[in-house]
């Protein structure tokens, strides 16, 4: 008797889920406002499911956060595409991002961008966001475990920096590692009031666009909040 081909369920799954993935884009992405085409054909792409802890699996092609241990969160698939269309990149670009968290912005970023280096601070986050890049062989992302507040100095300066976590004022390291005509954006304030922001350098100081509210965990360090509870 013929051995059932192993792939043959996991390939309809595949198909289901990338189905699933095409309807969350439509829905949750672009159909709240992100329009820039590569942004959305990296979300089609990058498996969001395999970046969420196993128990809440079911909701990864939802419009939520989730949980995703270490008292951490993926964010809304919405806030993602909006963060990177806001960094206007046309795939020539090196991206800094801070608080890699699961990875999954920075293999979308990986799609959209030349070069990314992510770093964050809790171990366990950026082994398991190590082990993923290579799963989908995604050979231009970079993680390291370290306070991301002080930046990637070695690898500066950067066309592009995105942070993923908020802080109670722009950290001065990584305006510094902001190449010229470079952008940042950043969820800055506590708790509810939240605002994303887009920091421009322009000659020797920084223009900052307001660009709406925001809903993001604490970055913590020595350019970021002191302990965990001040930030939220
Ligand atoms: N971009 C992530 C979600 C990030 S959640 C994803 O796609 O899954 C924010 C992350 O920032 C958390 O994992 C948190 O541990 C991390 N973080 C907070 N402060 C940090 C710091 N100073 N340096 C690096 N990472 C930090």
């Amino acid at each position: 008797m013929p051995l059932a081909k192993p792939d043959a369920t996991s390939s309809a799954e595949n198909r289901e889920l990338s189905q699933l993935r095409a309807l969350m884009v439509e829905r949750y992405v672009a159909g709240r406002g992100v329009k820039d085409p590569r942004v959305l054909e990296a979300m089609r792409q990058i498996p969001r499911h395999r970046f969420v802890p196993q128990v809440v699996r079911a909701k990864a092609y939802g419009e939520g956060a989730l949980p995703i241990g270490s008292g951490q969160t993926i964010s809304q698939p919405w806030i993602v595409g909006r963060m990177i269309e806001l960094l206007e990149l046309t795939g020539k670009e090196k991206v800094l991002e801070v608080g890699t968290g699961t990875g999954y912005q920075a293999c979308v970023l990986s799609k959209v961008a030349a070069k990314v280096f992510s770093i964050e601070r809790i171990n366990e986050l950026a082994l398991r966001a190590v082990e993923l890049v290579r799963e989908l062989k995604l050979h231009n992302v970079s993680v390291k475990v370290f306070d991301g507040t002080y930046g990637w100095s070695d690898q500066a300066p950067f066309d592009r920096i995105i942070v993923a976590a908020t802080a109670p004022e722009l950290p001065e390291p990584l305006v510094q590692q902001l190449g010229r005509g470079g952008t940042l954006v950043i969820p800055l304030g506590r708790g509810e009031n939240q605002r994303l922001a887009r920091v421009r350098r322009i000659g020797t100081g920084v223009q900052i666009e307001d660009c709406g509210p925001a809903s993001f965990v604490p970055l913590i360090g020595r350019f970021g909040w002191k302990d965990e509870e001040k930030g939220k």
